[in-house]
C-alpha cells in the first residue's frame, strides 16, 4: 500500500479530516426533543470544532451530568418515565420545577429559560463562562488532570497532516492502517500542541509540570512520530533530534502487558518500532521494554505473574544486534536474572547490525523469523 492509500486510508477509517465530519455528528449528540435543533452548543474556534469535539466526548464520559448537578447542591424533586429527572432550574430563579435531567442521555433542558445541552454547556451557563474555561472548571472538578488523552487524539490527528511522517512510518516498515490506529501512533510537529491545550483549558503551567511544553514555552516534542504509553509518551525522532524522548517519570510497565501476558512464550523487544513489525507480520505475543534496561515493575511482570498462572514461560529476549554489542550485553544479563527467578530466557541472534525492525525492512519475513527464534539460545 502506498503513502496516499495509507493515508486516504487513515483518514476514512477514523474520520479525522475536519471536512469529512458531517454536520450531523455534531448535532447528533443532542436530543431534538431537547430544541437545540443544531445550534452549535459551544464557543470553540472555527475549523478546530471535530477537534474539540473529541476533548468534550471524551469528558463528558468521564463526568456524568448528574454527578456534576449533585455536586453542585442540585436535587430532583421528582422522577418521570424513562428514568428522567426533574428539579429546580440553577440556572435562575424557579420557583416550580422545570428543569429536566435525563441520565441516560446525559443532557438537560429548561421549559423555564429553554436552555440545554450536555455537562460542558452546563458548566458554560451555571458559570458563566466559554468552553476552554467550562473544560478547565469540569476537569478540576472531577480530578482528571492529565492531559494525555486530549494529546494523544491531538497526534493522531497530526500524523494525517504530515505526508513526511507518514512516509517515515512506511520507511520503518509500517504500512498497515489497522495497525497505526490500534497502537494510535501519532504525530507531534511542534509549535502548535501548546496553543491546542490551551484552548482546551488547560493552564500553560500544568503543560510545563507534565514535560508536554518546555521552559521557553515550546512544545517538548517537535519532529516525532509518537507512541502513547501508560502514563507516558514515547517520542522518536524523524530528523537530527536526540532519537528517544520520553516525559518526566516512569516510562511504565511492559508495552500492552495486559494483552501480551496470557502467552505462554513472549518475545520481548527494545523499541516500538520492533514491536509493531512483529505484530504487524503477526507475532502478537510481543512486548516492548522501551530500551533493554528492564525497570523493576518491567522484571516483576515477567516473573511474578508466571507464579500466578502456575506454568512456566518462556521469554525470547529479541535485542538488537548493535554493533557496540550492548544490546546483546544486556540480553545476556537479563537472560541470567531470569534463569535466577526460574523463568526461561532464550537470546534470539539477529544478523550483526540488525534489530528486529530493520530485519524486517530490509526483507525478512515471519518465516525466517521463526527459525530465528527456534535457533533462540539459552
Ligand atoms: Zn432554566
Amino acid at each position: 500500500m502506498g503513502l496516499q492509500q495509507v493515508s486516504q486510508s487513515l483518514v476514512r477509517r477514523k474520520g479525522l479530516d475536519v471536512r469529512t465530519h458531517p454536520v450531523e455528528d455534531f448535532s447528533g449528540a443532542y436530543h431534538p426533543c431537547l430544541g437545540l435543533g443544531g445550534r452549535q452548543p459551544y464557543s470553540a474556534a472555527e475549523g478546530k470544532l471535530s477537534m474539540s469535539w473529541q476533548s468534550a466526548d471524551l469528558l463528558k464520559q468521564q463526568i456524568p451530568l448528574l454527578d456534576y448537578l449533585q455536586g453542585q447542591g442540585w436535587k430532583p424533586a421528582r422522577r418521570s418515565a424513562g428514568g428522567r429527572l426533574m428539579g429546580l432550574c440553577p440556572l435562575h430563579t424557579d420557583r416550580r420545577p422545570s428543569f429536566l435531567v435525563d441520565p441516560g442521555k446525559n443532557l438537560f433542558y429548561c421549559y423555564g429559560c429553554s436552555r440545554g445541552g450536555d455537562v460542558i454547556r452546563l458548566a458554560e451557563l451555571y458559570h458563566g463562562v466559554r468552553f476552554a474555561t467550562a473544560m478547565a472548571l469540569l476537569r478540576r472538578w472531577s480530578g482528571l488532570g492529565s492531559p494525555l488523552p486530549d494529546v494523544t487524539a491531538f497526534y493522531e490527528m497530526q500524523l494525517h497532516r504530515h505526508a513526511d511522517a507518514v512516509d517515515y512510518l512506511l520507511q520503518r516498515g509500517l504500512h498497515r492502517a489497522e495497525l497505526i490506529e490500534q497502537l494510535r501512533i501519532g504525530y507531534a510537529p511542534g509549535r502548535c500542541l501548546r496553543a491546542w491545550l490551551t484552548s482546551l483549558g488547560y493552564p500553560l503551567e500544568s503543560l510545563q509540570q507534565a514535560g508536554l511544553v518546555n521552559a521557553e514555552g515550546h512544545d517538548a516534542y517537535s519532529h516525532r512520530i509518537v507512541f502513547p504509553l501508560e502514563g507516558n509518551l514515547y517520542g522518536r525522532s524523524t530528523g537530527a533530534a536526540v532519537p528517544h524522548m520520553f516525559l518526566p517519570g516512569s516510562k511504565g510497565g511492559l508495552y500492552a502487558w495486559e494483552r501480551v501476558r496470557r502467552y505462554p512464550e513472549i518475545i520481548l523487544v527494545e523499541g516500538m518500532f520492533d514491536l509493531a513489525v512483529l505484530w504487524q507480520a503477526g507475532f502478537d505475543n510481543v512486548t516492548c521494554a522501551l530500551g533493554n534496561h528492564l525497570n523493576a515493575l518491567q522484571f516483576r511482570q515477567l516473573c511474578t505473574d508466571d507464579e500466578r498462572e502456575g506454568r512456566r514461560r518462556t521469554v525470547y529476549l529479541a535485542f538488537d544486534a548493535d554493533v557496540n554489542g550492548s544490546g546483546q550485553r544486556a540480553a545476556q544479563r537479563l537472560s541470567q536474572h531470569l534463569q535466577a527467578a526460574r523463568i526461561t530466557a532464550r537470546r534470539v541472534e539477529l544478523p550483526d547490525g540488525h534489530d528486529p525492525n530493520s530485519f524486517f525492512v530490509s526483507g525478512g519475513n515471519a518465516h525466517e523469523f521463526h527459525g530465528l527464534l527456534e535457533r533462540a539460545c539459552l
